[in-house]
Parts: structure tokens; C-alpha cells; sequence
């Protein structure tokens, strides 16, 4: 597959970058809409979207042409100041939302961080929790980001692995998914909760760990748990939000609201890094100036792209083509019915497709589908995530499916 002059530039990134990613032997150089191109003039279909970031599709006319305006115009200013693009873009996402106030940052595990301060201090404020005694819980196999805090409270070895010593206040519950009942799991998070719980911090679907979907029910019992207890809910929806399961946020599936919620990834419209802590004013008005903050959080350029890639989720059905081709090809993956593949789940366009390790492993899956024209990536060993931009046409996605199809019958 790969050749000299990929070679070149795949020499270049392993000696002289870190070696923290083992990426698939393709050197990229151009993207449009839902597909890829590699230097070779190759092109591929984009089944990753860079972890659920590229929902508008690569370089999108209206969102190239935004980034253009605004960076002629004014891109980077301190936040000692008030910008025009910040406001717009508070309203904006409020108005979407439904929530009063929003934290911005720029990248996911920053946005965490946020949700963690936030629920801290209104565990102290509000709830009178004793000084540094706030607890969060959390689920087993959560992925939250990748800070020496957020690790900390991962039960994945290779994230945490000789980066301790790691903060306090974080208890661990068992998540809801096929090794684990929604009875087991509520019986768990009700075990964990006392006097200095302040938040439960989970993800509605856990992407990283495999495109973990709960039991129907499951998250409206853990709501339930919350109010009974006086515990904020905090969702992480930095990969499953924004129209990546069908609905605008994954737990509107559960017809619940959290207390907190978490945007980062496409909340940038596949141009620019921005994330985003939202919640009621009573969780918010806890940060005082001063308390928290970021340099390129909430910048002019970022939040020009973000307000306009917001508009486009709706004039582009984004949200609709989600829902209707994700339950599509969820139908004809599970059709394929062929003795290597164990399980199909996820819901919109984001589907796991979990394999019978002793057929085949999820990377070699990759590398064959690779060598048919589709980027894909694995998850732990047994799990191919399919996450195509959200703009993708019915065309493609059947071009894909039929690639699929070929590949997984001729193992
Ligand atoms: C990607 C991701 C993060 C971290 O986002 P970064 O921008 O990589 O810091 C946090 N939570 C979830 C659920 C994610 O998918």
C-alpha cells in the first residue's frame, strides 16, 4: 500500500514525533466532504471522521469560507476583551441547547476539566459538601481525555500506566452494557453515592470502549438516582452529541436532560479545535473571575465557525440523515450474518461492529478495508467503529456497505 514517497513522510513522523499513535501506513494530504485523499492521489471514504470530529464533512464550503472571513477579520483576542463572534455564538449555542450558561474551552479533556471544577465547587457552594471531600463517580471503561486528572480516574491501564500519582475524589461504578444489567449497574452507582458525592460523570454511549449502548432505561434510572440524592448529572457528549446518534444529544433518546453537558469535536465543524462545559446559571454562577479560564477559549475565529457549523447541522439534515442512514446501515451490517462478526451496535451513524477474536482482529479488518478504499479504525482489539461524516450520501454509504460485505465474506 504505502510507497516511497509516503515512506518519506512516514519516516519523518516516527523519527521525530512522539511515538504515542501507531497510525495505518497512508500519508493524507487532502479531504472533501466524506472522503480522504493520501499523496499518492488515492482516494478513500472517511469511516472514522476523526473520532465523530468531522460530522459536516472535510472542508465544507460554507464553513471553509467562514474560517476565511473571520480570519482576515479578527481571529485571536485576550479574553480581557468582548468580542462580536463570542456572543453571537453563546447565544447561539444557547438557544439550540436550552441551557442558560456555557464554559468554553478547546479541546474535550479541557471541557471535562471545566465539568469537574464546576461540579466541585457547587458540591461545596451549594450542596455544603466538607472542604476536599467532593466525590465524582464514574463508569468502568469511560473515556473522558487524556490530562494526568482525567487518567487518573480511567480503568484503562495504558492510559495511566507511569503517570501517577493521580488525584482524589474519583469512585468508580459498573456501566450499563451486555456484561452488565441495568439492574447490577444502578445497584452499583447507588453504592457508590454518600453525603459527598457531587456529580455522576458518564457517557451516554461509550465510543472508546467499544460503542458500549446502555439498556433503554438505563439512563433515565441513573437521572433518577441523581434527583434522589442531590447529585448533579454530568454527561460527557463530546462523541456522541451533535446529531452523531440521531438526535441532537444521545440522551434525548431517554427523554431526560442533564445537569451538565459536555461538547467538544464536531462542536468545531471539522475546521477548528472548541469544546464547551453547559449547565444551569446555579451550577455556573460559581465561577468567579479569575477562577477559571484558557487563552484560546472562546476566540473569535473559533466561535465564528462553531456558531455557523451549529446552523448547518440543521440547513444540511445533518441530525435526520444521522437517524435514517444509521439505522440503514446498522440493518445491513447485521444482515451480513457471517460467523466473524458477533455483535452490530450504536445508533445513527455510529456503529460497532464487534468480531469473534478468534476469526480475525479488528486491525487486520482495518488493513483490508483499507486496501479497498475505506479508512477505518479499531477499538480494542474485537470492535471496528464505522463513524462516517454525517453529510454522507445513501450512494456512498451503499459503496461502503458492499466493500464491507466483500471483505468480512472473503476472510
Ligand atoms: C474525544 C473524547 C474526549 C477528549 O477530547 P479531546 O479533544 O481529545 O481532549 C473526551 N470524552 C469523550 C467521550 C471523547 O470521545
Amino acid at each position: 500500500m504505502s510507497t516511497s514517497l509516503q515512506d518519506e513522510y512516514i519516516k519523518k513522523e516516527s523519527l521525530y514525533g512522539a511515538k504515542n499513535y501507531a497510525p495505518l501506513s497512508v500519508v493524507l494530504n487532502k479531504g472533501e466532504g466524506a472522503y480522504l485523499w493520501d499523496v499518492e492521489g488515492n482516494k478513500y471514504l472517511d469511516m472514522v471522521s476523526a473520532y465523530s470530529a468531522v460530522s459536516h464533512g472535510h472542508s465544507h464550503p460554507e464553513l471553509v469560507k467562514t474560517v476565511q472571513d473571520q480570519a482576515n477579520k479578527l481571529a485571536i483576542t485576550s479574553r480581557a476583551f468582548y468580542t462580536e463572534p463570542f456572543g453571537d455564538f453563546l447565544e447561539e449555542l444557547t438557544k439550540v441547547t436550552g441551557y442558560e450558561n456555557v464554559l468554553t474551552m478547546n479541546t474535550g479533556a479541557e471541557a471535562v476539566e471545566t465539568a469537574i471544577k464546576a461540579a466541585r465547587r457547587w458540591g461545596y457552594f451549594t450542596k455544603g459538601i466538607k472542604e476536599d471531600k467532593a466525590e465524582i463517580i464514574v463508569a468502568d471503561g469511560n473515556f473522558h481525555g487524556r490530562t494526568t486528572t482525567i487518567v487518573g480516574f480511567s480503568s484503562e491501564e495504558s492510559y495511566k500506566n507511569g503517570f501517577g500519582p493521580f488525584s482524589d475524589g474519583f469512585v468508580e461504578a459498573k456501566y450499563c452494557w451486555s456484561e452488565c444489567s441495568a439492574d447490577e449497574s444502578i445497584k452499583s452507582f447507588e453504592s457508590k453515592i454518600n453525603k459527598n458525592t457531587c456529580a455522576i460523570l458518564i457517557e451516554p454511549i461509550q465510543g472508546e470502549a467499544g460503542i458500549r449502548v446502555p439498556e433503554d432505561g438505563w439512563l433515565k434510572r441513573i437521572r433518577d438516582l441523581c434527583d434522589d440524592n442531590n447529585v448533579l448529572l454530568i454527561l460527557d457528549e463530546i462523541q456522541s452529541g451533535l446529531g452523531r446518534t440521531g438526535k441532537l444529544f444521545a440522551y434525548e433518546h431517554e427523554n431526560i436532560r442533564p445537569d451538565g453537558l459536555i461538547l467538544g469535536k464536531a462542536l468545531g465543524g471539522a475546521m477548528l479545535p472548541i469544546s464547551a462545559f453547559l449547565s444551569s446559571k446555579e451550577v455556573m454562577d460559581h465561577f468567579n473571575a479569575g477562577s477559571h479560564g484558557s487563552t484560546f477559549g472562546g476566540n473569535p475565529l473559533a466561535t465564528r465557525v462553531a456558531s455557523r457549523a451549529l446552523k448547518l447541522l440543521y440547513e444540511d439534515n445533518l441530525i435526520e440523515n444521522s437517524a435514517i442512514l444509521g439505522e440503514y446501515f446498522k440493518s445491513k451490517l447485521k444482515s451480513i450474518d457471517n460467523k466473524i462478526i458477533k455483535d452490530v451496535r450504536g445508533k445513527g451513524l455510529w456503529l460497532g461492529m464487534e468480531l469473534n477474536e478468534s476469526e480475525v482482529n479488528a486491525k487486520d479488518l482495518c488493513l483490508m478495508l483499507l486496501n479497498e478504499g475505506l479508512l477505518c479504525k479499531e477499538t480494542h482489539k474485537t470492535v471496528i467503529r464505522f463513524a462516517p461524516p454525517l453529510m454522507i450520501s445513501k450512494e456512498d454509504l451503499d459503496w461502503a456497505i458492499n466493500k464491507i460485505t466483500k471483505v468480512i465474506r472473503a476472510i
